[in-house]
């Protein structure tokens, strides 16, 4: 599939849902692609990416960023306390934060560093013991505890169990975002991102549909 199809895809699904044109905004998950793949999405103009690790953002961003302005990069993996001024130094949206620990620390640099990536709540909506995020009973609190720490809580984000119908969590990240107040729900990906903007995702991460399969290297 292309860029020009998806875009196609998200308008479709917007139009649908009797929502605005251009209200999701589309992440065009880059990780493990090779530089061709990305560079040739930047060619066509996209500027909106997404990358789950910070370490591999850092060794290929920067210079995209050289040769491209007004590059928007998104942060969608799990973080780590260590990495976390790396990240708020390189990224414009974190949509981990999962944790009291990790909120605290991105608490006292956004002090420190005088600015605050956009950040979005990571809820853990499936329960599953090996996945990251905040339990959906712990959420209420942990948002409020961000919103003490100043930060710049724009919405949630969520990552359906693989087995499970998708639009369960997409309604029910919507209904915690909705009660908090929250405006961002980042949630879709390339095999359901139509579902998720029928009931709701303002920002939809989608990676193998637009560059094709990750080939992962052992
Ligand atoms: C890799 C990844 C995606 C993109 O997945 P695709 O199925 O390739 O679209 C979206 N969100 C997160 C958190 C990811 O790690």
């Amino acid at each position: 599939m292309s860029l020009s199809e998806i875009k196609s895809r998200i308008a479709a699904a917007e139009a649908a849902a009797n929502r605005a044109t251009g209200s999701v905004e589309l992440i065009a998950v880059s990780k493990v692609q090779p530089n061709e793949r990305v560079e040739a999405v930047l060619e066509e103009g996209h500027r909106v990416f997404g990358e789950n690790r910070v370490q591999e953002a850092a060794g290929k961003w920067p210079e995209f960023r050289e040769r491209f302005q007004g590059v928007d990069l998104h942060l969608i993996g799990p973080l780590q306390t260590n990495k976390a001024r790396q990240a708020m130094e390189l990224v414009n949206a974190i949509h981990s934060v999962d944790r009291p620990k990790l909120a605290t620390t991105l608490a006292r640099l956004a002090q420190e560093l005088g600015q605050c990536p956009d950040l979005f709540i990571q809820v853990n909506t499936g329960e599953e013991e090996q996945k990251a995020g905040i339990l959906p009973a712990d959420a209420d609190g942990f948002i409020q505890d961000c919103r003490d720490l100043d930060l710049p809580v724009k919405g949630l984000m969520c990552i359906p169990p693989v087995d499970e119908e998708a639009s369960l969590h997409f309604a029910l990240l919507a209904k915690l975002a909705d009660r908090n107040g929250l405006a961002g729900l980042s949630m879709g990906m390339s095999g359901d991102f139509e579902g998720a903007i029928a009931l709701g995702a303002t920002h939809v991460r989608v990676g193998s549909a637009i560059f094709g399969d990750r080939t992962y290297s052992a």
